[in-house]
């Protein structure tokens, strides 16, 4: 069974927790797109772990993880991150991780001209991207220019340092340009032995990997990064990630493009938070934002950053379960809610006094206003709640509500960040 596990809203919906609670079905867990660019939080019996590259399968015993040719890896940040998981004792050996020789590199020159360009937009627009400075939109640009490192070349430093060269040279044009220090090939040589080294073990054909893990019935999870409003594509361009987050991407991103996707499990937060900038029809403001914002714990898991945060918006979700052919929802943070005697949900969007159902194009977001609607809520603690019969009527109803305003079913809830806090509703 192949099943990709995916963001319904603007990223940070919880999918982390949601793929380390169902990796208990599946053999493999694949990350497929993105870098270190995400920030996945999940708490279990063995701690608290922010995961940024590696898939979160990882923290469970017999899952083998893969990241795919999708992904951009930034191999010192990847060291980072594996030696602080071995420190707090979870294994990672080539046998629960396997990187595609197909993956691109992040480079540090990456990160420096993400830096170099959000200063410039700044200055020149005062309207920066929003960018989370780790390198990803021009990595992902230099893949299209067909001039990126890929891990398979860790594997072949004499024709990997072949090609340093030419490449630096390119690279330091554009470096030049922002008035910075050019980088030099001996700097990138160091670099790939310090951090290319290390990783040399773990590179390999994940496709041909998947296929015969698939061919003998084995159950394989895509794990996506972003929500499907990042999406490079269906997004809020340019106030998107640069890759493609969207479940029909995923056995692409893997290396498995021969392969179809059983059943695409959407996650979607019982509110909206969206981090950085860009048009966010549902945003609340004041007061009722830093409440929003306390209650949900909404600071960015990578970068810290205070989360913007608004009610349920159906528009933008109804349209993220399309793009990610969404079969099933996952709801999550549910109990954030629980304080409130009224909650407010985004039903509509206004644009010159015409009513908006239909997710707009980014340009047309910027004018619509949101229109809420309010259900009552159910006003106590339902963090305890592990069954449906435990959950307020309140509480369903307002399940029921967005399963019929949104035209999806709702499998599960999640009502707290530890593993066992969720609810299966079916
Ligand atoms: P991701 O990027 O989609 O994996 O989500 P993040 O990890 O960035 O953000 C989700 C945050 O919500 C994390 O801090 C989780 O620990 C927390 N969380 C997840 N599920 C629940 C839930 O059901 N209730 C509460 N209160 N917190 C949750
Ligand atoms: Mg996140």
């Amino acid at each position: 069974m192949l099943t990709s596990i995916c963001g319904i809203n603007w990223g940070d919906e919880g999918k982390g927790r949601m793929v380390d609670l169902l990796s208990e079905d599946f053999d493999v867990v694949c990350r497929y797109q993105g870098g270190n660019n995400a920030g996945h939080t999940v708490i279990n019996e063995k701690g608290k772990f922010i995961l940024n590259l590696l898939p979160s399968g990882i923290l469970r015993d017999g899952v083998v993880n893969v990241m795919g040719c999708g992904m951009a890896i930034d191999i010192k940040h990847l060291c980072g991150e594996m030696a602080k998981l071995k420190e707090a004792g979870i294994k990672i050996s080539p046998e629960n991780l396997k990187i595609s020789d197909k993956a691109i590199i992040t480079m540090p020159y990456h990160v420096l001209q993400d830096v170099m360009e959000e200063d410039r937009l700044t200055k020149a627009t005062g309207k920066p991207y929003g960018s989370t400075r780790r390198g990803i939109a021009p990595v992902y640009a230099d893949k299209y220019m067909k001039k990126v490192f890929r891990m398979g070349e860790l594997l072949r430093p004499d024709l990997l340092y072949k090609r340093i060269p030419d490449i630096v040279a390119w690279k330091n044009m554009t470096i030049k340009s922002y008035g910075f220090e050019p980088v030099t090939v001996e700097q990138m040589i160091d670099y790939f032995k310090t951090y290319g080294e290390p990783l040399k073990d773990y590179v390999t054909d994940t496709g041909l990997y998947l296929n015969k893990a698939n061919a003998e019935g084995k159950n394989i999870m895509f794990e996506a990064q972003l929500g499907a409003l990042r999406d490079i594509d269906f997004g809020i361009v340019p106030y998107t990630s640069s890759s493609s987050t969207i479940a029909a991407y995923a056995p692409i991103g893997a290396g498995v493009p021969n392969l179809k996707l059983d059943n695409s499990i959407g996650i979607m937060k019982a509110y909206s938070s969206c981090v950085g900038a860009g048009p966010f029809t549902c945003e609340y403001f004041g007061e009722k934002a830093e409440k929003l914002r306390e209650l949900g714990g909404e600071y960015g898991a990578a970068t810290g950053r205070p989360r913007r945060v608004g009610p349920f918006d159906v528009v933008a979700s109804r349209y993220g379960i399309r793009c990610q052919g969404a079969d099933a929802i996952a709801l999550t943070k549910l109990d954030v809610l629980d304080d409130y005697e009224q909650i407010e949900i985004c039903t509509h969007y206004e644009l010159d006094g015409k009513i908006i159902d239909d997710f707009p194009f980014t340009d047309v977001l910027d004018g619509c206003k949101p229109v809420y609607e309010s259900v009552k809520g159910w006003h106590c603690d339902i963090s305890g709640c592990r069954t449906k019969e435990q959950l307020p009527k309140e509480a369903l109803n307002y399940i029921a509500l967005l399963e019929k305003l949104c035209g999806c079913r709702i499998r599960y809830v999640s009502v707290g960040a530890e593993r066992d806090a969720y609810i299966k509703m079916y």
